[in-house]
């Protein structure tokens, strides 16, 4: 290799691939585990402190290879002890990825591209429009980050229990980065959580969900927000290629293979818009008898959007008629709003490569607007 070619990352390499990479230079297979331990285990970055390699190996690592972390630019603290990391991810822009403490788990929320394209609604990411997939490297690097940077729990475990891509960006639209994350996530030689443990959010890439129910059975979480295709068109624009009824038999397929795990369905309520007790009803209807359970979400205001917030009641109300169906319904407490840290909220900083963005917002808000008369007067 020419000093001057660049050099690989070991930071984003599953165990398969960093074995591969290792037997190309007449390495042990078993190397890659002690590697992956090193990085990932115990946060070490530099090849001259992985002790149980050789002094040969160190050192043509060293020439090779590299543990290149994304740059934190800053953290923020809520007063709720949620934290908010923003990470450079190249041209002057960045991701968010968040952590939320409970009594009994820490979930971090981390980001799977910078922006989105999938432009729904009511989500501050997609208003900024869609620059780039992050690598795997940026994707774990969010998760070894925020390990190394918290202070373990009182039994000596990280703080880190529990990993949702919830943040910035749709996972499934880049799958093979992010199965590459979900491989390091739930490998016994790097961070060694339980599948059930670890959550992909998606919007809805019926293709996707099928190939991912094969390779990586973690837990999902499917944005539905609406309970017709009507409605979901309007909110969530990918729906018109994959309507509701595709979406929902991928959802039963996936869970089918993992004997009947419980699909998470997240619903944010929008005041006047999906929130009335008919559309409790018709969401009912699609989910009864089936391994689901509902996720509403309180709609998390950003600058610029016309949405509103239901009100409590209303969300009382409406989670209360999908028990009384049957359903098994629970109400998203948000958490880190003084921060910008709350879901939907995360903006980082985007600058839009597929469209400008600020010249078709309004109009597109405007529709909806134009809709909601229109349903209301009829
Ligand atoms: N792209 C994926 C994951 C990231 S969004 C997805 O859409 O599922 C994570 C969750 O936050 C999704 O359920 C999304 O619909 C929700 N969300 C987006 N904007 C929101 C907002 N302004 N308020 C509350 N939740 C929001
Ligand atoms: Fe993208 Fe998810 Fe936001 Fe939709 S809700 S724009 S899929 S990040």
């Amino acid at each position: 290799m020419s000093s001057t070619a660049p050099k690989t990352n070991l930071l984003g390499l599953p165990h398969g691939d960093l074995e591969q990479f290792l037997a190309a230079r007449g390495e042990k297979p078993f190397r890659a585990r002690q590697v992956l331990q090193w990085i990932h285990q115990r946060g070490v970055s530099e090849f001259a402190d992985m002790t149980d390699l050789s002094k040969a190996s160190r050192a043509w690592l060293d020439k090779e290879a590299e543990v290149a972390l994304p740059r934190v630019l800053s953290r923020h603290d809520s007063t709720d002890g949620t934290v908010k990391w923003l990470f450079a991810s190249g041209s002057g822009q960045a991701v968010e990825t968040v952590f939320i403490p409970e009594p009994a788990r820490g979930t971090l929320c981390i980001s799977s591209q910078v922006g989105c394209a999938l432009d729904c609604a009511f989500c501050a990411t997609g208003a900024q429009g869609f620059n780039r997939n992050l690598d795997s490297a940026e994707i774990i690097g969010q998760v070894r980050h925020a390990i190394m940077d918290l202070p373990r729990r009182d039994n000596g475990e990280p703080a880190v229990t529990n990993i949702v891509f919830m943040g910035m960006g749709e996972p499934l639209a880049n799958y093979r980065n992010v199965v590459a994350a979900l491989k390091l996530l739930v490998s016994d030689w790097s961070y060694g959580l339980s599948r059930r443990r670890v959550t992909i959010s998606t919007s809805g890439i019926v293709p996707q969900i099928e190939k991912l129910g094969d390779e990586c059975n973690v837990s999902l979480a499917v944005s539905l927000h609406a309970p017709n295709d009507e409605l979901r068109n309007e909110l969530v624009p990918i729906n018109k290629l994959h309507p509701i009824s595709a979406l929902l038999e991928a959802c039963w397929a996936y869970a089918g293979k993992h004997s009947n795990r419980f699909i998470t369905f997240e619903y944010v309520t929008l005041r006047g818009v999906n929130d009335s007790l008919s559309h409790a009803d018709q969401l009912a209807k699609l989910l009864i008898d089936k391994p689901a359970k509902v996720n509403l979400i309180p709609f998390n205001p950003f600058p610029g959007t016309d949405f509103k917030r239901s009100s409590a009641d209303t969300i009382h109300h409406f989670q209360a008629r999908l028990r009384q169906r049957g359903l098994v319904a629970t109400t998203r407490r948000t958490r880190g709003d003084d921060i910008d840290a709350a879901c939907g909220q995360l903006a980082g900083k985007v600058s839009d490569r597929v469209r400008k963005r600020l010249g078709d917002k309004p109009v597109r808000q405007e529709r909806m607007r134009n809709k909601k008369t229109r349903r209301a007067s009829a």
